[in-house]
């Protein structure tokens, strides 16, 4: 049986200096009851320039706890409900948009997703990561459909840590080498069939875009301000690699990431930052060309993104806690089943291993 080309994406992406003021301008193509579920911080930096925007009729804040648990996803679904919102807007980090993403689809309402950071590719995506109230992961919700709008601001995430920036940098350097290894493996992606030739052509403007745009944008993330070559990684970490993951496909790099979350030390480290380590081990699971390798760790270390162990907080992790990560990460639930050959925990570990040896080497000589 051939599967069919499938690629998903968000059904209009907007990103500018300041976007947010003209809200109202971009929420009246989708309805006029709009809700806001964003954090207490977001809500008390943003909402002046929101109510202007919106003139009379103010859009109503919902705060959540910081949580995407089904008690909050109930508790904002009740509300649309009640008060007949059209429109459910998100404003902030991953975990609001994940919230207002679960609770517009049971309310079938449209979703806005405006991220204030530029941290990892999730904001695109037809997916929900929920989590029990005491912020442990539950499930993936897989939704018939992506955003109605993602709408990014780059005066704000111009103003963001610039930790958050180099960490979606990270996320969106596995993009193309695991769509990449999902495509020589024919393998379905989270969009539910084979990869078109278009979602693989993101991928891959997704790295070519992070290796000449990213010390430069992250200088004007340094500077607080938005350049065109921090509007071009915005889009990269943000809409390329969204749409490159989803339609191009996952692979080890992000299961590797997976893995190393069993391990508390790796917890205060971002998605992003760990997942480049994860690509790291990805390439020489993959046993990829030199020159491949010293371009991707040479990159890490121009941004300043994890090739070893050391730099997640793991310098003196033992061969037994290493063994549990890669054993998850060769779990057959998760993505490094995609690679195009045998996996095991005893390979990703070799891996690991491996990356880790030449991360140090590589920082020896910096
Ligand atoms: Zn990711």
């Amino acid at each position: 049986m051939s599967l069919n080309r499938v690629l998903i994406a968000p059904a209009r992406y907007v990103q500018g200096p300041n976007v947010i003021a003209n809200l109202k301008e971009h929420t009246d193509k989708l309805g006029d009851k709009v809700i806001i579920a964003l954090s207490a911080g977001a809500k008390k930096r943003l909402e002046a320039t929101i109510n202007a925007s919106y003139g009379d009729v103010k859009p109503t804040y919902h705060v959540f706890n910081g949580e995407c648990s089904k008690t909050e996803i109930n508790r904002l679904a009740e509300v649309i409900k009640a008060e007949n919102f059209n429109v459910v807007c998100s404003l902030g980090g991953g975990k609001a948009h994940d919230l207002a993403k679960a609770a517009a689809y049971y309310t079938k309402r449209s979703v806005v997703i405006i991220p204030t950071i530029a941290s990892s590719d999730a904001p695109c995506s037809a997916l929900s990561v929920i989590y029990t109230d005491d912020g442990a992961f539950e499930e993936y919700l897989f939704l018939p459909r992506n955003p109605d709008l993602v709408l990014v601001d780059t005066a704000v995430i111009a103003k963001a840590p610039v930790r958050t920036l180099v960490a979606g940098m990270g996320d969106a350097l596995a993009t193309y080498f695991e769509a990449r290894a999902s495509k020589q493996k024919d393998c379905t992606t989270c969009a539910g069939g084979v990869a078109t030739i278009t979602g693989q052509a993101l991928a891959r403007l997704c790295y070519d875009t992070l290796l000449s745009d990213s010390v430069k944008a992250k200088l004007s993330a340094e500077a607080g301000v938005p350049s065109q070559a921090l509007e071009a990684i915005v889009e990269a970490n943000t809409l390329l690699s969204g749409i490159g993951f989803e339609s191009g496909g996952l692979g080890a790099a992000h299961a590797v990431h997976n893995g190393l979350t069993v391990l508390e030390e790796s917890h205060a480290y971002l998605h992003g930052e760990k997942v480049a380590f994860g690509v790291m081990t990805h390439l020489f699971m993959e046993n990829a060309p030199m020159e491949e390798i010293e371009t991707v760790a040479n990159y890490c270390l121009s941004v300043g993104l994890p090739i070893a162990l050391g730099d997640i907080g793991m310098c003196n992790v033992s061969d037994e806690d290493l063994m549990r990560v890669a054993a998850a990460a060769a779990a057959p639930t998760d993505t490094a089943v995609n690679m195009p050959f045998h996996v095991s925990a005893e390979t990703v570990f070799a891996a690991i291993k491996a990356a880790d040896a030449y991360g140090r080497m590589k920082h020896s000589q910096h």
